[in-house]
C-alpha cells in the first residue's frame, strides 16, 4: 500500500500539483540587477555568485552573473534559474526512480523464526507446532508472541532469534531522547516503517531500531540523506512499543505531503518549493514508494540538523 494513502493528512497538506508551472516559480524570483539577494542563506556557505551553475546543460552562460541569486542549493550545487533547478531535480528524480529494485530491496531468504529457535535448541518441534496452531486459530499475532504466551521462550529469546534471522544486533534503549532525534527522519517514516531512531554515537553512527523486521531500504535512505552511518538492530518489543509511541508524540519538523499526477508535475512542484524557500542545501531520496525531499534552510552545525531549520516534503507520483 502506498505510504501516503496509509497516512491520512492531519497537520499536513495533500494536494495535486497538476496546475503548477515554472513561470509561476520564476515570477516569485525578481531579478534585481547589481544587487545580491542573500535571503536566509548564511554567510560562509553561500555558493559564490561567480560559481558555475550546477546544471550540466545550463544555457545561460555569462547571463547568470546578472541574476541576483545565491540559492537554491540542491544536492550541493547552485542553480542559476528556475529552469536549471528543475533540470537538476529531474535528473535526481530519474536517478532515484531508476534505482528501484536495486541491492537492498532484493528479497533475501531468511530461515523462519520458529526453525531458527529450534536450531538453537530453544524450542521443540511440539512447542513450535502448538504455537503455529494457536496463531492459525486466532488469525492474528506473531509467532514469537505466541511462543512467549505459551511460555515456550522468553521475550529476550524471541528478539535474539530475530537478530539471528536478520543477522543484526539486538539494541538497547538506554537514555533514549525522542525529542532530540526528531530531525533525523520524518514522523511518517517512524510511523509507517516502524523505525525508531535510538541515538547518534560519536557524531557519526545512527542506531536505528526495529521491532521485528529491519528495513534496509529506509536505513540506506537515511544514511544517504543524513550522511551518517546507519546501524540497524532489533529492540525488544516491550521496550520498543512505549518508546515508539513516545517518539510519535514528539514534535517533528514540518512536513508536507505531495501527490503529483506525473513525474514532470512533481519536478515542477519541487522546483517551485526550492525557488521559494532558497535552501542552503536540499536532497532528494527515494524511500520505498515515495520520494523524500529534505530542505535545510540554514547550515547544519554538527551531526544533527536543528529541527527548526529543516523541512521535509514526502511525495508520491500517482500510478496510472
Ligand atoms: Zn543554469
Amino acid at each position: 500500500m502506498p505510504v501516503l494513502s496509509r497516512y491520512p493528512s492531519g497537520e499536513t497538506q495533500r494536494y495535486s500539483e497538476a496546475a503548477l508551472n515554472l513561470a509561476e516559480a520564476a515570477e516569485s524570483l525578481p531579478v534585481e540587477a547589481g544587487s545580491h539577494r542573500r535571503g536566509r542563506v548564511a554567510a560562509g556557505v553561500r555558493p559564490g555568485l561567480f560559481e558555475t551553475c550546477a546544471n550540466a546543460n545550463c544555457r545561460s552562460g555569462w547571463l547568470h552573473l546578472w541574476r541576483s541569486r545565491s540559492a537554491p542549493v540542491f544536492e550541493g550545487g547552485w542553480s542559476c534559474s528556475a529552469a536549471c533547478t528543475a533540470a537538476r531535480i529531474d535528473v535526481a528524480l530519474r536517478r532515484e526512480m531508476d534505482a528501484r529494485g536495486s541491492a537492498p530491496e532484493i528479497h533475501r531468504h531468511r530461515i523462519p523464526l520458529g526453525l531458527t529457535m529450534m536450531e538453537q535448541g530453544w524450542i521443540t518441534s511440539a512447542q513450535l507446532r502448538r504455537a503455529l496452531e494457536a496463531q492459525k486459530a486466532a488469525g492474528c499475532g506473531r509467532l514469537g508472541q505466541w511462543l512467549v504466551r505459551q511460555s515456550a521462550v522468553s521475550e529476550q529469546q524471541v528478539t535474539r532469534a530475530l537478530g539471528l534471522q536478520w543477522r543484526s544486533p539486538v539494541l538497547g534503549l538506554e537514555f533514549h531522547d525522542p525529542e532530540g532525534l526528531t530531525a533525523l527522519l520524518p514522523r511518517l517514516f517512524v510511523d509507517a516503517f516502524g523505525a525508531l531512531p535510538l541515538r547518534v554515537a560519536v557524531g557519526k553512527i545512527l542506531y536505528l531500531g526495529f521491532e521485528d523486521r529491519l528495513d534496509p531500504v529506509l536505513a540506506l535512505a537515511v544514511e544517504r540523506m543524513m550522511r551518517l552511518r546507519v546501524e540497524s538492530g532489533l529492540v525488544r518489543e516491550s521496550i520498543f512499543r512505549p518508546a515508539h509511541t513516545r517518539m510519535l508524540s514528539a514534535k517533528f519538523p514540518p512536513v508536507e505531503l505531495i501527490e503529483a499526477i506525473s513525474e514532470p508535475a512533481l519536478v515542477q512542484a519541487l522546483t517551485k518549493r526550492l525557488e521559494k524557500c532558497r535552501p542552503v542545501e536540499s536532497r532528494l531520496i527515494r524511500v520505498h514508494d515515495c520520494l523524500w525531499l529534505r530542505i535545510w534552510l540554514r547550515p547544519q552545525r554538527g551531526p544533527l540538523p536543528d529541527a527548526g531549520s529543516i523541512q521535509d516534503l514526502i511525495c508520491s507520483v500517482c500510478a496510472r
